[in-house]
């Protein structure tokens, strides 16, 4: 990596059940460096972790680190659990005090939140939900989940929201249970990646573009953004995620989604400009990484709140 010695940066940890991506970025959001391994334990995935930002801490360079995690998490700074992984199903992150080790071990604040939240971050700030104030940022991918802002402030409550288990109208005919080992056949059980999956027997990268798996994933992700346009009123909606990849996906859903909402919600966007209103993230794969980079800028006063995580 070439930079100047004495420019500060700002680190980034997109953190998913599956992998792990650590990014370097200047305050514009200019990815410096960036670096990917599996997520394995926790010991081993956050040592990595560390591991990669050392230098920059040590040499005074790092301002701030951000972490977009899979979860569930604890995002409320009052809480002393704030920075934890909770309840996860991942074996061995129960109660992981993720926020927590990497602000001891590198000396330096550390901004927290849910991985959608910190994607709908760096959006607002450089991407698809810029000038935007309430939006919606899902991913649909290992696992479904739902974040953004509403007037301007990234979405927090009781918890944090669980976009992914919202309940679902079947399919006529549809007969898969459902992976979840919480709900069964909620969204996230019925067409997250393991769940295609699940459903198909092999890799949902490997299904013909054409194939009617296609039309069952839109059926449902499209009835849940339905009701998260009824719920939320977003301004837009980014869909993020493996599956999402897919791009013959958005069409199908755009022309859906119109179907649920029957011309009922009174904009021009739903009426008449879905292509406009559900997008793909403009920062594209790095989506991940510099909204955890996002959140390390804006990190400011809401650290200093926390009782937690100050080294
Ligand atoms: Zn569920």
């Amino acid at each position: 990596m070439e930079i100047d010695r004495n420019n500060q940066v700002w680190g980034g940890i997109e953190a998913g059940g599956t992998k792990f991506v650590c990014g370097l970025a200047d305050a514009s959001g200019r990815l410096l460096d960036e670096v990917r391994f599996p997520t394995t334990n926790p010991e081993q995935t956050l040592a990595r972790a560390i591991e990669y930002f050392r230098p920059y801490s040590e040499t005074g360079r790092l301002v701030a680190v951000g972490i977009g995690s899979f979860g569930p998490i604890d995002p409320n700074p009052d809480s002393p659990t704030y920075g934890f992984i909770t309840s996860t199903p991942k074996p061995g992150w129960q109660q992981t005090d993720f926020a927590g080790a990497i602000a001891r071990a590198l000396d330096t604040p550390v901004a927290f939140d849910t991985d959608t939240n910190a994607a709908g971050e760096g959006e607002h700030r450089w991407g698809a939900a810029r000038d935007l104030d309430t939006f919606l940022y899902l991913t649909v991918g290992t696992g479904i989940g739902g974040g953004g802002m509403a007037r301007g402030r990234r979405l927090r409550g009781l918890v944090h929201p669980e976009m992914g288990h919202v309940i679902v109208p079947r399919v006529a005919g549809d007969d898969f249970p459902g992976i979840c080992p919480f709900h069964g056949d909620c969204l996230e059980g019925m067409v997250s990646g393991p769940a295609l999956k699940a459903r198909v027997g092999r890799s949902a990268e490997e299904v013909a573009g054409d194939d009617p798996l296609w039309q069952i994933v839109a059926h449902y992700l499209s009835a849940a953004i339905a009701n998260y346009v009824y719920v939320l009123s977003p301004q837009r909606i980014i869909l993020g995620g493996g599956v999402m990849r897919r791009q013959e996906l958005f069409a199908l859903i755009r022309e859906r989604v119109g179907q649920w909402l029957g011309g009922y919600v009174q904009s021009d966007l739903v009426l008449n400009r879905l292509d406009d209103y559900i997008v793909p993230p403009a920062l594209g794969e790095r989506a991940g990484v510099l909204g955890a980079v996002a959140l390390a800028l804006g990190a400011g006063t809401e650290l200093r709140q926390s009782r937690n995580i100050r080294p």
